[in-house]
């Protein structure tokens, strides 16, 4: 059986996990502050202000920029639903976007095509770990007058124009859900270089007090705390973030080798015509969190056959990613929803193979054999 995803934790992990219980400091705390610094300055940002998870940081990102009723934001609806969700935690409208066929990002011009006078804010997905067109998009919203918040869920160890993803971001939003490049369990991050922004984010992920719990603990006599607006409870805890600093360490190590199995895998079906492995784009690279194919007619079998072979040969492989779109949630928005053809033949002609650290060379040679027996090759 290979799966398709499994996370790398170790006994390091279980012992930072375990030091912090013995600590008997087990909510957000000494750890929690640790793994900020040392995760915004993996990614390039000056404030790391960590969350519950990133759809948590996606609602505060959207909240420090004032989104609320009556604002649209345009999300691609090729995205993990969360992005969207977001949007509608603040009371505003999502507006889906397209995306290029090739990255499953939004550009430009998708963008463009979407925007109008009651756009407040844009979420841009570095999707699968593909980072989008950090130096075009981020200009643009700027000449529009757009908020730009970045969904970097998938992002940890991306590159863009050689910086880390979230580098030079008005605000990125990160995830350390399991599914994702290191984990904390679940867990969150929101990155920034404004300091101003970040203090409000520490109040409006705990209850909108303006006294930490580590300041109350440093002082020797009790502190009056004031609530100084109706905020949230989005902590992270102190065990998630003793894994998170040990994960952090891994990260480097765990990007290389999911860079060298996406090369296997793309000499592997290099020669597959109707299968386009995503590859990285001209100005950056991709720490390929998904691997997805996309499945042309020509190939000969379709994307659910192939999922089915695979299935068969005991390949845990998974659809396409999601288009918001298409689900009942988001059904009354069809009506006013612009065409989304590249959304759609995305969700519906790819696949996203096994990719992680115990795949093999020989796994990925049977994975691909399964692919071409399926389409008679
Ligand atoms: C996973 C994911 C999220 C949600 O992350 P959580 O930490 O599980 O809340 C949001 N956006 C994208 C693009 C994701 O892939």
């Amino acid at each position: 059986m290979i799966p398709v995803m499994v996370p790398m934790l170790g006994e390091e992990e279980a012992q930072a996990a375990a030091e912090a219980v013995r600590s008997g400091w087990v909510a957000q705390g000494p750890r929690v502050a640790r793994f900020e610094e040392a995760f915004a300055a993996a990614v390039g940002a000056g404030h790391g202000v960590a969350v519950s998870s990133c759809t948590t940081a996606l609602h505060l990102a959207l909240v420090v920029h004032a989104v609320g009723p009556g604002d649209e934001v345009i999300v691609p609806s090729l995205s993990f639903i969360a992005t969207a969700n977001a949007v509608r935690y603040v009371g505003a409208t999502p507006v889906f976007a397209d995306v290029d066929l090739a990255g499953g990002n939004l550009t430009v011009e998708t963008v463009d095509a979407v925007r109008s006078g009651a756009t407040r804010a844009v979420i841009a997905v570095h999707q699968g770990g593909v980072p989008f067109d950090t130096v075009a998009l981020r200009k643009a919203a700027e000449g529009w007058g757009l908020a730009l918040i970045e969904d970097a869920a998938c992002a940890a160890g991306s590159t863009a124009y050689g910086a880390p993803a979230g580098a030079g971001a008005a605000i990125a939003a990160w995830s350390f859900h399991p599914r994702k490049i290191i984990t904390t369990g679940e867990g969150g991050m929101v990155t920034l270089d404004d300091a101003e922004q970040a203090a409000r984010l520490r109040r409006l992920r705990e209850h909108g007090m303006n006294v930490s719990a580590a300041d109350r603990h440093a002082s020797s006599r009790p502190v009056q705390e004031s609530y100084l607006e109706t905020a949230y409870n989005y902590r992270m805890t102190d065990i998630q973030a003793a894994v998170g600093l040990v994960q952090l360490s891994r990260l480097p190590a765990l990007v290389a080798q999911r860079r060298a199995l996406a090369a296997r895998y793309q000499e592997l079906l290099a020669g597959l015509p109707g299968l386009t492995a995503v590859t990285d784009p001209p100005y950056g690279q991709s720490n390929h969190q998904s691997f997805w194919v996309r499945v042309d007619p020509e190939f000969g079998a379709g994307r659910d056959a192939l999922l089915d072979a695979l299935a068969d040969a005991g390949i845990s492989a998974r659809h396409g990613i999601m288009a918001a779109h298409l689900e009942p949630a988001y059904a009354d928005l069809a009506a006013r929803t612009a065409p989304l053809p590249v959304t759609e033949r995305l969700t519906r002609d790819s696949l996203i193979l096994p990719l992680h650290h115990r795949l093999t060379g020989a796994d990925q040679e049977r994975i691909v054999t399964v692919l071409r027996a399926a389409a008679g090759r």
